[in-house]
C-alpha cells in the first residue's frame, strides 16, 4: 500500500508541476481561441471605426494593452474580411484579430 501511496503523490506533484509550467502556455493558447481569432471566427463589424475599438479593447494574455502593428483585406465565399496584426505592449506577443466587414460593403 505505501507503494500505491507513494505513486499518487508522485502523479500529483507531477500534475501541479506541469500545470505551473504550461500555465502561461495554455494562457497564451487560450488566448488564441474564441472571437476574432480566426476567419471562421471573424467578428461581424458594421463599421470600420468598430475594429478600432476591438484593438484598443483587446487584452494580451499577460494582461497588457496591444497595439495594431499591421493590418490587411481578405475575401473568401464572397464575404470580406478584414485583420489586423496586433503587438502587446510588455510581451510583444503577436496576435492576428479577424473582423467580417462583409455588412460595411453592403
Ligand atoms: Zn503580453
Amino acid at each position: 500500500m505505501p507503494g500505491l501511496l507513494f505513486a499518487a503523490v508522485v502523479l500529483v506533484t507531477a500534475a501541479v508541476w506541469v500545470l505551473r509550467g504550461m500555465g502561461r502556455r495554455r494562457a497564451r493558447a487560450a488566448s488564441r481561441r474564441g472571437p476574432g481569432t480566426s476567419l471562421a471566427e471573424a467578428i461581424p463589424v458594421s463599421s470600420f471605426e468598430t475594429i478600432d475599438e476591438a484593438v484598443t479593447a483587446r487584452r494580451c494574455h499577460c494582461g497588457a494593452g496591444v497595439r495594431a502593428v499591421g493590418e490587411g483585406t481578405r475575401e473568401l465565399d464572397g464575404r470580406r474580411f478584414r485583420y489586423a496584426r496586433v503587438e502587446c505592449d510588455a510581451c510583444e506577443d503577436e496576435q492576428v484579430l479577424y473582423f467580417d466587414v462583409t455588412a460595411v460593403f453592403h
